[in-house]
Order: structure tokens, then sequence, then C-alpha cells
């Protein structure tokens, strides 16, 4: 992430600009660009449509750092009524939670728990899990969780940060689970001792773990990128893998590219977020495309 993006990031926590953004028409506009909406039905139909052009999705109900155990308690909830959902209306879908929302931090058992209820309510709805990777604080402890479901349940994922040090050795640790593996460039602002900074390092990182998750025969490898070089790359290993691997991306972000690659025949998931707790998730979009911050600066200036 460059300066401008940490910067970005930064002001975003500030409380007033969090009041602008969220409490304001054209705030709320942009978010509907990344978000698919603040309710179930509203995901659900985003899905219904990404479903028809061919595109699967990963359903992610927003939410992160919940502070007590009811909160954690309904987070899962509102994930057991999504997998209800994508059972009840035919979704191709998964879900991708984040542990944090479960009570990671806090009651690490508790996110232990969530996660085998949810894996057990995916498997009946004939679907999986992935668990979105988040800051650096959490990657020991999301790993160990992660490790400890899926031994036992067999459809859970995990997203992996290319931008961390830590990831090649993580990922030799993971690979024998057999799950499917979300390789990714890494969306937080970390320090140097723990992550790479510039975008060649990232890049040159991802291709590598790039390269040892596509020879890995036992795991789904998904690519989640937007980055036209890497998806090039990933097409390249993917015509020499017999097994399965797909592309994923975000809601919103270059949805031309996502038309394009389904064009192309090929196996695109895209993540669509939902819910009311779209700030932070919005802050991070705009962190890796501050271009994206002209679109509210337009849209405040337009409104005067
Ligand atoms: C399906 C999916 C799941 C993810 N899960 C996680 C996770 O669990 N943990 C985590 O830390 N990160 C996650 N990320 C975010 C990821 O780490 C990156 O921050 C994000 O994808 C931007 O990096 P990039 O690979 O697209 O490459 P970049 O080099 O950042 O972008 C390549 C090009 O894509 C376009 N682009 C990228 N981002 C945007 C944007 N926000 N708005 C508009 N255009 C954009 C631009 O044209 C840019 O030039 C996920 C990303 C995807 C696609």
């Amino acid at each position: 992430m460059d300066l401008l993006g940490r910067a970005l990031l930064a002001a975003t926590d500030l409380g007033l600009v969090r009041k602008v953004f969220t409490g304001t028409r054209p705030g709320r506009a942009l978010s509907t660009r990344f978000v698919a909406g603040e309710t179930l039905d509203e995901a659900a139909a985003v899905a219904r449509r990404l479903n028809a052009k061919g595109a699967r999705v990963s359903l992610d109900y927003l939410g992160e750092h919940v502070e007590d155990r009811p909160q954690a308690l309904g987070a899962r909830d509102d994930y057991l009524a999504c997998l209800d959902r994508i059972a009840a209306d035919g979704i191709d879908a998964n879900i991708s939670i984040k542990l944090t929302q479960l009570g990671l931090g806090f009651d690490d058992d508790l996110a232990v728990e969530s996660l085998h209820t949810l894996a057990a309510r995916a498997a009946e709805a004939e679907t999986s899990v992935t668990v979105d990777m988040e800051e650096s604080a959490f990657t020991a402890a999301t790993l160990d969780v992660y490790e400890k479901v899926q031994a036992e349940r067999g459809n859970v994922g995990i997203a992996i940060q290319a931008y961390l040090h830590r990831t090649a050795a993580d990922l030799d640790r993971i690979l024998p689970l057999d799950g499917h593996i979300r390789l990714c460039k890494g969306a937080y602002a970390e320090p140097e001792d723990i992550a790479f900074q510039s975008g060649d390092e990232v890049d040159a990182s991802f291709d590598r773990l790039l390269a040892t998750l596509m020879a890995a025969k036992n795991v789904r490898p998904a690519v989640a990128t937007h980055d036209g070089d890497r998806i090039r790359l990933a097409r390249n290993l993917g015509s020499q893998r017999t097994g399965y691997f797909e592309l994923q991306m975000l809601y919103g972000v270059r949805p031309t590219l996502q038309d394009q690659l389904l064009a192309d025949d090929l196996r695109l998931r895209i993540y669509v977020p939902y819910g009311v707790a779209w700030y932070p998730y919005l802050t991070r979009r705009m962190a890796e495309r501050p271009a994206n911050l002209w679109f509210f600066l337009r849209a405040v200036a337009g409104r005067r």
C-alpha cells in the first residue's frame, strides 16, 4: 500500500470523517458501488444476478472486531440465515467470514465453536466457508483456529496475504489440510518488519506463492486479485494444472474485466459484501485506489 493509501486509512479512522461518510448521501452512494446492500434480500438478489452471468459468489456479512458475546453470536446467526438462504434459493455461493466478527480477540473458543457451527450448516447447504485474513495481530490465531476446524470439517478455506514475510511458511503449514486457499496481496497497513512495503516486492511474493499453490494437487487455489499481470500468470499456471482453481474479484472492482474473464470461460467467484457495517470495508477499498475517493468528493461537490 502506498503512502497515500496509508494516510487515507489513518484519516478514515477519525470520528468526523466516519460521520461524513456514513451520515451523508454521497458517502452511502459510494458504498453501493462496492457493497450489495444492507440486507440479506439485497445480497441474495445481487448473488442471483451474478450467478446468471456465470459467476460464483462469496457472501460476506460485513462486520469485524465485535466486542461482546451477544454481538458475536448475532453475527453467527446472521451467517446461518445467509447459508439457509443460499440453500433455499439454490444460489451458487459460499460465505466469507472474519474471525474477529465471531469472537476472536476476546473469546477465541467462541470463535472456534461458531466456525464449527457455520461449517456444519454450510455442509448441509453443500457449500463451504472461507476465513478472511485480517490484520497481522490476528494472523497466528486465525491460522490456529482454521487448522483446528478444517482438520475436522473439511469444507473450510482460508485467505493468505502475499505482503506478509511469514506467509510462505504459513502456506507450507496449511497445504496438507486439503482446503481451499485464497491468495491475495493484503489490504491492511502493516510495518516493514512484518510486511513487504513496495508494490514490486508484494507482486514478487504473490508470484512465488502462486507457483507453490498451483503446484499443490490436493488444494483448491483461489487467486484473488484485479491485477492483470497476476491474473495472466494464474491463467498460465492454471492451464498446466489438472485440478480445480478459480479466480476471485471484489464486487464493483473492474467489472469489465470480470465480464471478460467469464466470457473466456474462466471460473470466477465474486466476493459480495452486505450489511450495515460497511464503513471499514469501504475505507480499505479507498486506500487500495485513492482515485475512488474522487467519486465521493465529486458527489459532495455536486450537491453544493
Ligand atoms: C476476493 C477477494 C478477497 C479478498 N480477501 C482479503 C482478505 O481476506 N484479507 C486481505 O487482507 N485482503 C483481502 N483482499 C484484498 C486484497 O488483499 C487487496 O487489497 C485488493 O485485492 C487489491 O489488490 P489487487 O490484487 O487487486 O492489486 P492492486 O495492484 O492493488 O490492483 C490492481 C488493479 O486493480 C484495480 N483495483 C484494485 N483495487 C481496487 C479498488 N479498491 N477499487 C478500484 N479498482 C481497484 C486497479 O485498476 C489496480 O490498478 C481480497 C481481495 C479479493 C479480490
